[in-house]
């Protein structure tokens, strides 16, 4: 048995029942830590702490891993100034909030952004969304330098990979080689930089902030050349060069204009490549047969899936989702917040089922370009079945069907159980099919290939599960999921209107699946979406 790992667990298992009120060693955490003890040197994981993640917002759990913020100065935090994220409470520490609370002061405040800077030095993997508005901000930033024309995020976090090492960037200069040295020579004194390093085509900056930076300069000639080969995976850009190769063409730097990467691919005989399918994953072939299939986008989006209220552990009312979804541009929001047995999350109790279905037929009576659907997630039970039961399923307009407990089954078990749940005729969506958190709890054990098939038998749609700390299904499987003809449905599992963005991330997955609009479910009119169901 891995002592460390055991010690790791426990002391999580300790920390998250204090983010929930529970006293400092008192006989609760005991005893949960005792449970757990038990089940790892059984099983070698925790469902306990698998659990106990399901209702803590990940950005608390990320918080708890800046050295100084121990689960009760976290809690204070998230109580006085609503901070959820890492984004937000380096926002706190800059603006002064964090300094003014009790038990902080400037120098604790101080002490917390810079740790938040050591964090992101430590050059580890971070979750898109993280990486995303980290670059949009560098971005921001750089392109405002003297000397600079634009500057274009590139790399891993353009095709929307759902782990990003590096930020890359290819920053277009204005004029030639002398112009480039001089805007070298202005990165290296730009503010918040500390340190440059490279050579004259790239170059690495740090930033007072902790962040990396990986700059590509070209001149505006070359920019799209840069942009191609800073922006595929190493076997995207393989592959394109052996095409060079083969066909006589020279892909470098003055062998020939090469303003945008229309012109790259051109030369080689190829259509645009979407920057997500660039993986070195059959697109080059797909490309050049021309089979490449039209990517989904936002505009092809007509409903909004997987929202909660404040009926379960959401903030935001349904008519307040029905507001801010139709000022999006959605026809229709189908609100799904948990059933009962989701005690952790405060499932929707059977009792307030019509209450708020009243709820949703009121704002529905309201206006006529826009429908709240009735939908609900409903907890795959241990054995399969459904949470609620069949009389009150029947009540909804649609069922996702997930798995939020017993993250510790076997894969035997655990594939039954959700074989169970698909074969349930209630089942619309089988919800975040992996349980997994990106970077804080595998998936649990199924044999996906079977689940996709049944799926597939049954006519259930599989979710992608928009949740940036999610992303779950994988892209990798979306792509099977489409091989064999599975209708996907894109669930942003928001629970406050903020969560509305993650349905860019969520986007950004079935894209790198390869999915048409015709593959996702969001993408039809409610009266379709409801035929379906
Ligand atoms: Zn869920
Ligand atoms: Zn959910």
């Amino acid at each position: 048995m891995d002592k460390q790992e055991l010690r790791s667990i426990l002391d999580q298992v300790a920390a998250f029942l204090e983010l929930q009120g529970e006293t400092p060693g008192g006989a609760r955490i005991r005893d949960a830590q005792e449970a757990a003890a038990a089940e790892f040197a059984q099983t070698g994981r925790s469902s306990t702490l698998d659990e106990l993640r399901e209702h803590i917002p990940p950005g608390l759990v990320e918080m708890l891993r800046i050295p100084g913020l121990g689960v009760s100065k976290v809690r204070q935090i998230h109580d006085a100034l609503h901070v959820e994220s890492i984004a937000e409470l380096e926002a706190a520490a800059a603006d002064g909030r964090l300094a003014a609370l009790s038990r902080f002061g400037p120098k604790a405040a101080h002490n917390v952004a810079n740790a938040i800077a050591a964090l992101r030095e430590a050059g580890t993997h971070r979750l898109l969304h993280h990486a995303l508005a980290e670059a949009e901000g560098l971005a921001h930033g750089l392109a405002a330098l003297e000397g600079v024309r634009r500057v274009d995020i590139a790399g891993a976090v353009r095709r929307r990979c759902e782990l990003i090492q590096d930020l890359e960037f290819v920053v277009v200069h204005r004029g030639d080689e002398s112009n480039r040295d001089r805007l070298i020579r202005r990165l290296r004194e730009a503010p918040g930089v500390t340190a440059l390093s490279g050579k004259p085509g790239a170059v690495t900056l740090r930033f007072r902030s902790g962040a990396l930076a990986d700059l590509f300069l070209a001149s505006e000639h070359d920019a799209g050349l840069a942009l191609v080969r800073a922006t595929g995976s190493a076997e995207h850009v393989a592959e394109l060069d052996a095409r060079a190769g083969a066909r006589g063409v020279r892909l470098e730097p003055g062998a020939a204009a090469w303003p945008d990467e229309l012109s790259v691919y051109g030369a080689l005989g190829l259509p645009w490549i979407p920057p997500e399918l660039r993986e070195g994953a059959g697109e080059v072939p797909a490309a050049a047969a021309g089979t490449l299939p039209r990517l989904v986008e936002r505009a092809d989006l007509k409903g909004f899936l997987h929202c909660h209220t404040n009926y379960s552990d959401g903030t935001t009312t349904v008519r307040e989702w029905a507001d801010a979804c139709r000022a999006a541009g959605y026809e229709w929001l189908g609100i799904t917040d948990h059933s009962e047995s989701s005690a952790y999350a405060g499932g929707l109790r059977a009792d307030h089922v019509a209450r708020q279905h009243d709820e949703i037929d009121a704002v529905n009576a309201h206006v006529d370009d826009f429908v709240v659907l009735k939908g609900v997630e409903a907890d795959i039970l241990a054995d399969g079945s459904l949470d609620y039961g069949p009389a009150i399923l029947d009540r909804f307009d649609f069922v996702i069907a997930s798995v939020h407990t017993r993250f510790g089954m076997n894969e035997a078990a655990m594939t039954e159980r959700v074989l169970r749940a698909l074969d349930d005729p209630r089942t619309t969506i089988l919800g975040h099919p992996t349980g997994r958190l990106l970077l804080a709890r595998e998936p649990y054990a199924i044999d996906l290939e079977r689940v996709l098939e049944r799926a597939a038998q049954r006519g259930v749609a599989i979710e992608v599960n928009a949740d940036p700390h999610r992303l779950d299904l994988d892209w990798r499987m979306v792509r099977r999921a489409r091989a064999l003809g599975i209708t996907i449905s894109l669930g942003a599992d928001a629970h406050s209107v903020a969560g509305m963005s993650n349905v860019e991330l969520g986007l950004g997955v079935a894209r790198k699946g390869w999915l048409t609009a015709a593959d996702l479910l969001n993408a039809r009119d409610a009266a379709a979406f409801l035929a379906y169901a």
